[in-house]
């Protein structure tokens, strides 16, 4: 049998850490710093009664700042830089015909399932880092910490850094070998949702004018959608068509690579190659099935999750049947509001390479925002590290 560190029918429960979060904040000790994915914001709503598809990043912040976080912080921005390196490595790779085509990494279900069951992809892989890494890294590590407190700055103490995500294997993810120090607890939506019960915050009577602090806060359009299948590819694509030249005769919105229904959708772009997205860690099984995959395309994304992070095993649970076409769009919609709407205008994103890592795929860049995979050794291990995971006490 095939094994993931995702449970789609979120029939698995997290192993909680918010009450371990919510004592280090009461605690007070050094800086404190929360990210949240873009499937978070959408999702939260749910568990507090509002519509489905309704978007709640203002609430939510203004709930995270109550909760004690001194600075909350868009893991979109980190997923603009996910694209700008991403779209980087793919051009390096057509350039020198290797490693094609190029998979996505920034799903830990996926990455999990290809060391377990198909080491020979792991070159395939894409060394970027995944955006929660990434914000880690650069919350701890870049000039960008320094904005985040005197003691920090004089090296006195590094942030404690939490993120919120829509995934039990997210947690995994934190603990990776030559990722793990830059996240240091990663919660789900639903426990959010507890903490901000536990706190007795009237999450629904909030403001929605909230705002994300600032460098880590701004993102595009483009990392939004990363939080829905075909979401990354499309950003990907956005940005891979400026990079190579091509912007001006490609279209910014990608129909093709939407959608929740389809497992393999694929797309050709002209001057850069044909690029599939699968819908779901079974939709990938499909595809890779035949040898067609290593001729067919340059780069496919994979979402372990069918919808992608929308339908992630941290999210509410749902009855409705359509609740990943309602997430989907509402996650469509913040990115046709969006100003910018391809990550490399990202302002903030700009700053950061002109004061600090250069370009993207520079060594100083490879240094922070890179990594490799090799295969983290039997199934048993995975299912062990999965226990650690998730806790069935009340599932
Ligand atoms: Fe986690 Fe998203 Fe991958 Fe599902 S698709 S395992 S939620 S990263």
């Amino acid at each position: 049998g095939q094994c993931t560190l995702v449970c789609p029918v979120g029939a698995l429960i997290e192993a909680p850490h918010w009450h371990e979060v919510l004592h280090t904040l009461d605690g007070r000790r050094r800086a404190s710093v929360v990210q949240v994915a873009p499937a978070t914001r959408i999702a939260i709503s749910e568990e507090f009664g509002l519509r489905p598809g309704t978007v709640s990043t203002g609430r939510m912040i203004n709930a995270l700042r109550q909760l004690g976080f001194d600075h909350v912080f868009d893991t979109n921005f980190a997923a603009d830089l996910t694209i700008m390196e991403e779209g980087t490595e793919l051009l390096a790779r057509l350039r020198a015909g290797a490693g094609l085509p190029l998979f996505t990494s920034c799903c830990p279900g996926w990455v999990n399932w290809v060391e377990i069951n198909r080491p020979d992809l792991l070159p395939h892989l894409s060394t970027t880092k995944s955006p929660q890494q990434m914000h880690g890294a650069i919350a701890k590590r870049s000039v960008f910490a320094r904005a985040l407190g005197p003691d920090f700055a004089a090296g006195r103490a590094e942030p404690y850094v939490v993120s919120v995500m829509p995934c039990t294997a997210k947690k995994d993810e934190a603990l990776r070998p030559g990722l793990s120090g830059d996240v240091d607890h990663v919660l789900t939506t639903r426990e959010l949702a507890r903490m901000i019960r536990s706190r007795g915050i009237a999450f629904g009577a909030l403001s929605e004018e909230g705002r994300f602090d600032s460098p880590l806060g701004e993102s595009t359009g483009a990392a939004q959608i990363f939080g829905a299948s075909g979401g990354v590819m499309e950003a990907m694509v956005r940005t891979a068509a400026h990079l190579a030249g091509v912007e001006e005769s490609l279209p910014l919105e990608w129909e093709a690579l939407r959608g929740v229904r389809n497992g393999i959708k694929t797309a050709t772009l002209p001057g850069i190659g044909m690029v599939a997205v699968c819908n779901g860690i079974a939709a990938a099984q499909r595809l890779l099935e035949g040898e067609g995959w290593r001729e067919d395309f340059v780069a496919i994304e994979v979402m372990a999750c069918v919808g992608g992070c929308l339908g992630g095993g941290g999210e509410p649970k749902s009855m409705d049947p359509q609740i990943l076409q309602k997430r989907a769009a509402a996650i469509y919609a913040v990115d046709a509001k969006a100003p910018r709407r391809r990550s490399y205008e990202n302002r903030d994103v700009q700053a950061l390479y002109a004061s600090e890592l250069g370009a993207p795929n520079s060594p100083a860049a490879h240094h922070l925002l890179h990594t490799h995979y090799a295969g983290r050794g039997s199934r048993r291990a995975l299912l062990m590290r999965f226990l650690d995971c998730v806790d069935r006490r009340d599932g």
